[in-house]
């Protein structure tokens, strides 16, 4: 019992009003301290600089010395800490600030450069990560996908389907290039993959398993069915100083050929064979 009163005592010596802040606190001390010095340094000049003039240090002199630090010292150092202790919160505050903005400024920049409804690079965003990767020089493909005949989607299943379709479709390219390459959507049901250091032949591969991955998705509608797609890709290679306009048209033209040739296909260079 006795110790358990002892680890508990029945009350506590507050020095501090309840309630008052750290910083609050804090002031408090240090003007208390700067007081104290003022005090020792007002006896210290007293008790030095009057008996030189020939006086005496009598009780007066002695509260003096003490009274008028504390009068003064202690009240004009509590302003000031105070006021610093403000200074120092709002800047603070402004950092706080600071960093919030920066990191809003940051996501508003990231989805001004993505396309609301895949979150792929937008067509702006993707061309001009495409421009950087051509005039980097060395080789590389481009890649122009195009859904087929995606308009019968949108007809018998409604826009909702389709949207959900373009994400899925959005997301399954991306998989099926995996890390060697930066994927877009360049709008509506038309997407375009950039292979940086990837020649034309490597590049088949790629087109390989996006048109294999495409064919086994499967997009559940509402009513129970399943929506199937397919995809036609256009390829076309870089290589050093290419100019992105010509390279563009290249792959525009390969897409077009695929599409011409029966879709679900992809076409690349005109010597080399369509790859299905
Ligand atoms: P093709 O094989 O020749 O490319 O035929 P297609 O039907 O895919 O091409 P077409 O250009 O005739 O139609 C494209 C369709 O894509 C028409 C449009 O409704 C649809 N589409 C474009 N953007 C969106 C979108 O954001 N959401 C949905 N749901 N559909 C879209
Ligand atoms: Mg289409
Ligand atoms: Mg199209």
């Amino acid at each position: 019992m006795a110790g358990a009163a002892l680890l508990n005592p029945p009350f506590s010596i507050r020095c501090y009003p309840r309630g008052m802040t750290a910083s609050t606190r804090a002031i408090i001390l240090k003007a208390s301290l700067a007081t104290l010095l003022s005090i020792a340094a007002s006896l210290a000049l007293a008790l030095t600089v009057v008996p030189m003039l020939g006086g005496v240090v009598d009780g007066t002199a002695w509260l003096m010395c003490i009274l008028c630090p504390l009068l003064i010292a202690w009240p004009a150092s509590a302003w000031q800490f105070r006021q610093a202790q403000r200074l120092k919160d709002a800047h603070g505050e402004i950092a706080r600030l600071h960093d919030e903005l920066s990191a809003t400024h940051e996501a508003l920049l990231e989805r001004a450069r993505r396309d609301g409804l895949t979150g792929l690079l937008n067509r702006e965003s993707f061309l001009a990560e495409l421009e950087k990767a051509v005039a980097a020089g060395g080789e590389g493909t481009l890649l122009f996908i195009d859904a087929d005949h995606f308009k019968q989607v949108n007809d018998r299943f409604g826009h909702p389907v389709g949207d959900d379709a373009l994400r899925r479709l959005a997301r399954t390219i991306v998989e099926a290039v995996g890390e060697g390459g930066l994927s877009g959507r360049l709008g509506g049901e038309e997407f375009a993959v950039c292979l940086p250091q990837i020649d034309l032949s490597e590049a088949r591969a790629v087109a390989k398993r996006i048109l294999d991955a495409v064919r086994r998705l499967r997009i559940e509608t509402p009513g129970g069915a399943a929506v199937s797609l397919t995809v036609s890709i256009g390829a076309a290679g870089w290589a050093g100083g290419m100019m992105l306009a010509h390279l563009i048209a290249e792959a525009d033209a390969q897409l077009y050929r695929a599409k011409m040739q029966g879709r679900n296909r992809a076409v690349c260079a005109s010597n080399m064979a369509a790859v299905a």
